[in-house]
């Protein structure tokens, strides 16, 4: 897989610090899961926040390690208990990487879409129990040659890749790549013409519809 387009530093950063709201670490983390050089950035913030830590007051190291150790936890897949591992292998069977795979109710191949507009369809999915931060996080179907909408953003948009690609304003998006919106950038997205495009998307605030479908997608994009 050769990926073109990465995380954004700050993105990363507030990954690492465990502030990043949970629909944006989904996607981050399954970005890291087939991506090294985003893992080699994390490795390096984990150094750093590492040795800040040895900077620290006794106490206030105790805490801090406290909450990173939270972080870790929550960033890292955690080991099935014996019971449960017919119910993960299943979920690793949905043909994308794990920290997706959790959340989704089925095969990516065997998603119920429900259609959006003609050629594009989408599949909201459950957020975590642990509820951090507001967001959303969906699917996005797009068949070869539809285009999304124009639109902004009021806050931060992390779209991740899953299959085909698209081309916009910032360039192509292939496989893997994932692309770090906030909300000084418009943009207008339009599937390949070679297949369906698969993406995960999560936004932290309500997306800003700005053309003529913008009645037809507001209520279902701006939850
Ligand atoms: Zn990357």
């Amino acid at each position: 897989m050769n990926i073109r387009h990465h995380v954004g530093d700050d993105t990363l950063m507030a990954y690492v610090n465990g502030t990043l709201p949970e629909a944006l670490s989904v996607v981050v983390a399954t970005h890291l899961a087939i991506c090294p050089d985003c893992r080699r950035s994390v490795a390096m913030m984990e150094d750093m926040a590492g040795l800040l830590l040895m900077e620290s007051e006794p106490a206030e190291l105790l805490a801090a390690e406290k909450s990173l150790a939270e972080i870790f936890e929550g960033g890292e897949e955690q080991a099935p208990a014996s019971d449960d591992k017919a119910v993960s292998a299943d979920r690793y069977h949905t043909g994308v990487p794990r920290p997706l795979a959790d959340r989704m109710p089925t095969s990516l191949d065997n998603i119920p879409w429900r259609s959006l507009l003609p050629g594009i369809s989408h599949y909201p999915l459950a957020r975590g129990s642990a509820g951090k931060g507001k967001g959303t996080l969906r699917l996005l179907k797009i068949a070869p040659g539809k285009t999304i909408p124009v639109h902004s953003h009021t806050g931060q948009e992390l779209t991740l890749i899953l299959r085909g690609s698209y081309i916009d304003d910032l360039g192509r998006f292939q496989e893997g790549d994932i692309a770090d919106l906030d909300s000084d950038i418009q943009h207008q997205p339009v599937a390949d013409t070679a297949a369906d495009c698969i993406c995960l998307i999560a936004t932290d605030a309500p997306l800003k519809f700005s053309g003529f479908f913008s009645r037809l997608l507001q209520p279902v994009f701006g939850i």
